[in-house]
């Protein structure tokens, strides 16, 4: 259950030595970095599936080719109320292996060694479970206006609801519930009374309260820069970009209604993207 007085400091001072799941144990083996989220708390929060190799050298979220996707959009969009985090703080990745089960190697441009190959896999569901408190915690910590799922595996983690694939899902706001700090009353179901005789004792049931959030799913960044030369109507770029727009609408409308700050124009286009983007069409 989250602490309403941490702040997101202490939470990741508290799990940056994790070792909870196996992704940790690898992590420390290897040297790499955990990665916790980065930004603003009270704006926008994007959520992706787990760090890559170039977050996990760094220790910071979302900073390789699809970060600068990610990053631009929100960029150019003129977001500057934003944070970015992932479901699980680990790189999850293995060996690559060859058609006939042998280990495949590089070789290091600098050493002239072979290095073996190592590829990002998606969190396997225990390490989710594992990793879920922290962002259970760091979502309460951020308090964010909405959460922008990206990709698949993270919006099936965060949506409340059953969810598709993202393909038809994405655009779409759902609810995503987190436990919230305090524990409430509950009524007995028959008698409708707060306390009851346990043992001699009285009694008052509780039950855990529950924290509603906001949640859009849009593809993976990722995705979309494998599919960046497709210009087909509703190609994965278009799409992206249409997401970040209502993100953005969304966002906008919520400060309007509650602070009358009135938004400010906010355009989007593939040519902005692309822009100091390492994409290539
Ligand atoms: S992925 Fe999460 S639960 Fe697993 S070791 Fe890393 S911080 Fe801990």
């Amino acid at each position: 259950v989250p602490d309403h007085q941490k702040t997101l400091e202490q939470l990741k001072s508290e799990w940056e030595d994790c070792e909870k799941c196996e992704l940790g144990v690898r992590r420390k083996q290897e040297g790499g970095a955990f990665v916790f989220g980065e930004g603003q708390p009270g704006g926008i929060m994007f959520i992706g599936e787990g760090p890559g190799r170039v977050e996990e050298e760094f220790g910071r979220p979302f900073i390789g080719d699809s970060g600068d996707l990610l990053r631009n959009a929100v960029m150019k969009l003129g977001l500057s109320h934003y944070y970015i985090t992932n479901i699980v703080s680990c790189r999850s990745c293995s060996q690559a292996y060859d058609s006939e089960g042998q280990p495949r190697f590089r070789k290091n441009k600098r050493t002239g060694l072979n290095v073996p190959i190592i590829k990002d896999e998606p969190p396997s569901p225990l390490f989710i479970a594992a990793c879920l408190p922290r962002l259970y915690e760091e979502v309460y910590l951020v308090d964010p206006v909405l959460i922008v799922a990206l990709g698949g595996e993270a919006a099936k983690t965060l949506s409340t609801e059953r969810m598709g694939g993202i393909t038809a899902e994405r655009g779409n706001t759902r609810p995503m519930d987190i436990p919230g700090v305090f524990h409430t009353a509950k009524l007995t179901p028959k008698k409708r009374v707060w306390r009851r005789k346990q043992k001699g004792e009285y009694v008052t049931p509780t039950e855990e309260n529950r924290v509603s959030y906001l949640m859009l799913p849009t593809f993976h960044p990722a995705y979309v820069l494998r599919r960046f030369a497709d210009r087909s109507p509703g190609n994965p770029l278009e799409m992206y970009l249409k997401d970040m727009k209502l993100a953005a609408e969304i966002y906008d409308r919520y400060m309007l209604e509650a602070f009358g700050t009135h938004p400010a124009e906010r355009n989007l286009s593939y040519e902005d993207v692309m822009e100091d983007s390492n994409a290539t069409v």
